[in-house]
């Protein structure tokens, strides 16, 4: 039976870099996953390093927001009614840990993986000689209102003080010179200055494959469901034949779940869906950077296919029919804001972000194994944080030193 020091399962960018940052430690790794490496949830998100991301996104506490989301017909979120009794646990366990104060406390928590992860991002694209997919210039959220701007205004003064988050103010005049083709119906941006992003998502993680089979990585097709405890280690089966290993990484992404409750632990993890469309910009139009219209709840960015539309949060179980009405919303109003011409995809494209109702990822040892980790649960980051969990993950499993206190990620803090 052929033998591995860890088995990493999932190929998506979080398993992606635990398994080259393992590989690099000179560990033998074999990256286990039913599909090809980045061709789930890490396939087409925005592709956004969100250096800015130190709040993660709450549940909503005033009433309008409440309200306007309870009936459903907003573009930022959208749920199936038919889902919330099974989703209801875990919303009511987000919405109280996205109270003001206990926000607070989870984006300190946060920003302590946050502020790593364009660095991270640096190092493993320099590697895996793939800057070029890497962007700098980062992004600009922009207003509609001159209330919205200025209390995002004086939010992001706060951000900066607190976390070392950078940013430049824009006047409607400023966003104008910058985004010259945007129509003038805005009151502002803010230009968070140091994110940078992925052109493609799926090219940075074949780049990273690529780069991990390099070291001597062996990425297998196989099911993460076959695997069994074995002596003081773990066996699995996969395409090429049963493999043993002296260690697991759980990288499941949004099935995290399906195998750790087979595990007997029993987390509240949970999916917010996301859809992206692209589109051919009309004529010489150009978008210089990546923008979110955040009072109306949806992101658009220049990607190499195109002009990519992304949505916000659906509330609906993993595996429910596709609905991307948020979609179909969004598109005129983005119409209006950009000249965009015609649809480049068949469908849209769906993925299930992977969420914790405390908004922070799961990663570190396993409470109840020895010799498994988990490495999940990064919901709207988990190409921020890729390289950053990553690094700590491979930290940990050779006991080096973390560069992060990795204690308020652990899984313990769900029991
Ligand atoms: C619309 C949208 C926009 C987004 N924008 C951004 C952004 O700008 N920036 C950002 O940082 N994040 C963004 N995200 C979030 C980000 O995409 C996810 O957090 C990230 O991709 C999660 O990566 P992952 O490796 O945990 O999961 P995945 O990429 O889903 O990988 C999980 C892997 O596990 C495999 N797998 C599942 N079950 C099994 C099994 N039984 N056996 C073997 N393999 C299995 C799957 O095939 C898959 O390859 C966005 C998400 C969406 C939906």
């Amino acid at each position: 039976m052929a033998r591995k020091d860890i088995v990493v399962l999932g190929a998506g960018i979080i398993g992606l870099c635990v398994a080259l940052h393992l590989q690099k430690r000179g560990r033998a790794v074999a990256l286990v996953d039913r599909r090809g490496a980045a061709e789930e949830t890490s396939f087409g998100n925005a592709g956004l390093i969100q250096r800015e991301g130190v709040f993660p996104y709450g549940f909503p506490h005033d009433f309008g927001a409440l309200l306007r989301y309870g009936l459903n017909r907003t573009i930022a979120a959208h749920y199936h009614p038919s889902a919330l009794p099974r989703l209801a646990p875990f919303l009511w366990q987000y919405w109280q840990h996205s109270r003001p104060a206990r926000h607070a406390e989870v984006a300190r928590l946060y920003a302590k993986l946050i502020e790593h992860c364009v660095a991270e991002h640096d190092a493993l694209a320099a590697e895996a000689g793939a800057q070029h997919l890497i962007v700098r210039g980062g992004w600009l959220k922009v207003f509609r209102t001159e209330r919205e701007r200025d209390q995002r205004f004086a939010e992001a003064e706060g951000w900066k003080m607190d976390f070392g988050v950078e940013h430049r103010k824009l006047d409607a005049q400023a966003l104008q010179a910058a985004e010259p083709y945007l129509a003038p119906v805005l009151a502002g941006a803010l230009h968070w200055t140091q994110p940078t992003r992925a052109l493609d998502p799926h090219a940075l993680g074949q780049a990273y494959l690529a780069r991990f089979q390099a070291l001597g990585g062996e990425f297998l097709q196989g099911n993460a469901a076959t695997l069994e405890a074995d002596g003081a280690g773990w066996k699995l089966r996969t395409a090429k034949g049963p493999l043993e290993a002296g260690g697991v990484v759980v990288a499941l992404g949004p099935w995290a779940d399906v195998l750790t409750r087979a595990l007997g632990y029993d987390l509240p993890l949970a999916v917010k869906r996301g859809y992206h469309m692209h589109y051919r910009a009309a004529g010489e139009a150009k978008l210089n950077h990546p923008i979110l219209d955040v009072e109306r709840g949806y992101f658009m960015g220049p990607v190499g296919r195109g002009i990519r539309l992304t949505t916000g949060a659906e509330f609906a179980l993993r595996d429910a029919i596709r609905t991307p009405v948020q979609l179909g919303r969004a598109e005129p109003i983005a119409r209006d804001l950009f000249p965009l011409a015609e649809r480049l995809d068949a469908e849209p494209w769906m993925g299930s972000r992977p969420c914790t109702p405390d908004m922070l990822p799961v990663i570190g040892p396993a409470p109840r194994h020895a010799n498994l980790w988990f490495a999940f649960g990064h919901a709207h980051h988990g190409l921020t944080l890729g390289a950053v969990t990553g690094r700590l993950i491979a930290e940990l499993v050779t006991g080096e030193a973390p560069f992060v206190d990795p204690a308020p990620y652990s899984a313990a803090r769900f029991r």
